[in-house]
Order: structure tokens, then C-alpha cells, then sequence
């Protein structure tokens, strides 16, 4: 007798473009077309190599430093946000600004600013390095401690253990933050949480559904950049939650096909910065080596949006203004 083996996918959902990625891209591309080109970027919009590809294709031009935009020019500002200090450098430079901070981030900095205000020590969970994180804590530098992690609070050190809250980045994983909180809470029994989740509903949603398919899966392919915090998260809860191996990508042609020996059910999801075209073309090669069925695992429901930048919005309703005006002329 033959053993037949049964081949399935499990997609995750929701999966790919969160509401903020979708701002921030379509942002540069208005922009663009509003202004023309060239438009500088600070850092990349978001953590994806292929819309950072296409987007430069399209004339954005992609800077680390505020500094190296010329004079005069417009730069906008990505999704993870910047310090203050960056908008006083871009006034300096006499630069024009757009600002695509997803509002997510801009509510932590706003938590920041007040906790500061009211003279906290801010405990902010986050990686070291991290755009988001360098943002954040540059609204307080003063009050701000980074905990990297739960391996960090012992060094943490506060001034009044009687006035401490935490803060997070947006996209880490739920279970280690919360492992880190705890190790907190024992280390400042009165510490105190942010007034609402600071770790976005996009990152949540994503980790839900890949818990749910992790538990089946043998093997896991998040599709998403190396860089970005999200998706790097999401292959570590794939293996926490069960599957036997989870590999990052950012295109399908980085699969290794040994990955499929012995494998039987593959689970797929991307990270929030991931166009699902790129999710797509790693459908299709599953697909090529007879992984056809695909299941859908859905974990949360998904309507957020968010409007453009505002400056863009002024400037988009000024044009609209205009060409009424214009029509009305030549009526
Ligand atoms: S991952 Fe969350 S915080 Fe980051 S851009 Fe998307 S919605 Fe905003």
C-alpha cells in the first residue's frame, strides 16, 4: 500500500499592511505625485525592502540623517517616528516636512511626554538600537530607562520606586513584554502600566493568528525583512507555539526546498510592512511543489485606517480647491 501524504497551507489572518504601513506608503506615493520628485525619506518608511525598492523606483530617495537633505527640499518623517530633536534639525535645514508617523507610535510619545511631565521614570520595554525606541525615548531622555528585554531588570535602577510606569514599543512580542513586566512588578511592586496597550493591534493580531497555526504547522514562513521588528517577532512565536521550524523572508525565491522534507502542513503570514503581493508569490511556489490547499486560520477581524499626514491633506484639499475654482472659472 502507498502511503498517501497530505499537503496543506494554513494563511494567517490578518496578515501583511497595517493600517499605519498603509498611511506611510501611500503618504510617499501622494507626495510624489503632489510635489514630484524628488521626495527624501528619513530612514526607510517602513521596514520592507521591496516598497523601499519600488518607492525609490518612483523617485523618494531613502536618507539616514536629516542633515543630508539639501535645503529647501521636502523630507518626510517614517512610520516609527522621530525624536523632537528631528524636527528641529529639519527647521534648521529650512526642509519642509511630512510627518508619517503611524498616530500608534505618536500616542506612546504622547504617554511619554506627560509620564515625564509628571515626573515618572519611565521603564520603556524595547530594543536598543530601534528606530521607534530612539524616537520615543527622545521626547524624555531624562526620564526614560530602556528595558531590552527581562534580562535587563536587574540593572534597572529608578529614582523614587514609588513613581515608575511602563511604556512599550509598538510591535514586540506580547508574552515576552508581559515576561518582562512581571520581572518588573517584583523588582517595583508599584509599578504602573500605560492606560492602554501600547504594543498595537496590528502586532496582536498578527501573533494571534500565527499562535494559532504555529500549533499545526511543521513549518512556518513569515514573509517580511530582517529589520523589522514585527515579523522577526512572529517567527519566534511560530516556534513557541509548536512549529517545528520558522524561517524569515523576503521573497519566495529565498525558500530552501530542504525545508519541505518531511514536512506536511506549511503555515504562511507576513509582518505588518509586507505587501501581499510578496505573500502571493510564496503561494505560488508552495503551490509548485504540490502544497496547493490552502486553509485560512483567522484570528481577528481587521477595519482600522488612518488619514494621511496632515500636511498632506491641506495640501491635497488646496489642489482639490483650486481645480474647483478653475472649473467654476471656465464654466
Ligand atoms: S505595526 Fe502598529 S504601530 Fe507600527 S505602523 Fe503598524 S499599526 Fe502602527
Amino acid at each position: 500500500m502507498t502511503a498517501t501524504t497530505s499537503r496543506r497551507v494554513l494563511l494567517a489572518a490578518p496578515r501583511g499592511y497595517c493600517a499605519g504601513v498603509d498611511r506611510a506608503v501611500i503618504a510617499v506615493e501622494k507626495a510624489l505625485e503632489q510635489y514630484g520628485a524628488p521626495i527624501y525619506v528619513r530612514h526607510e518608511i517602513v521596514h520592507n525592502k521591496y516598497v523601499v525598492q519600488t518607492l525609490e523606483r518612483k523617485g523618494a530617495i531613502f536618507v539616514e540623517q536629516t542633515e543630508e537633505v539639501p535645503p529647501g527640499s521636502i523630507v518626510m518623517f517614517s512610520a516609527h517616528g522621530v525624536a523632537p530633536v528631528v524636527h528641529e534639525e529639519a527647521a534648521k535645514g529650512r526642509l519642509a516636512t511630512i510627518d508619517a508617523t503611524c498616530p500608534l507610535v505618536t500616542k506612546v510619545h504622547k504617554e511619554a511626554v506627560r509620564f515625564a511631565n509628571e515626573d515618572y521614570d519611565i521603564l520603556l520595554i524595547g530594543h536598543e538600537g530601534h528606530e521607534e525606541v530612539i524616537g520615543t525615548s527622545g521626547e524624555a531622555p531624562d526620564h526614560i530607562t530602556l528595558v531590552d528585554g527581562p534580562g535587563d531588570v536587574e540593572k534597572v535602577e529608578v529614582r523614587d520606586p514609588s513613581k515608575v510606569v511602563w511604556l512599550s514599543q509598538t510591535t514586540l512580542s506580547v508574552d515576552e513584554t508581559m515576561e518582562t513586566v512581571d520581572a518588573l512588578k517584583e523588582k517595583f511592586p508599584l509599578l504602573i502600566s500605560p492606560p492602554s496597550d501600547d504594543i498595537c493591534y496590528a502586532t496582536q493580531n498578527r501573533q494571534l493568528a500565527v499562535k494559532q497555526m504555529g500549533a499545526e504547522a511543521d513549518l512556518v514562513i513569515v514573509v517580511g525583512s530582517r529589520n523589522s521588528s514585527n515579523s522577526v517577532r512572529l517567527v519566534e512565536v511560530a516556534k513557541l507555539a509548536g512549529a517545528r521550524a520558522a524561517y524569515l523572508v523576503d521573497f519566495a525565491d529565498e525558500i530552501d526546498p530542504a525545508w519541505l522534507d518531511g514536512v506536511s502542513t506549511v503555515g504562511v503570514t507576513s509582518g505588518a510592512s509586507v505587501p501581499e503581493v510578496l505573500v502571493e508569490q510564496v503561494l505560488e511556489w508552495l503551490a509548485g511543489r504540490g502544497f496547493e490547499d490552502v486553509e485560512i486560520v483567522k484570528a481577528a477581524e481587521e477595519s482600522i485606517t488612518f488619514s494621511l499626514p496632515k500636511e498632506l491633506r491641506r495640501d491635497l484639499r488646496a489642489e482639490a480647491g483650486e481645480l474647483m475654482r478653475g472649473d467654476t472659472s471656465e464654466g
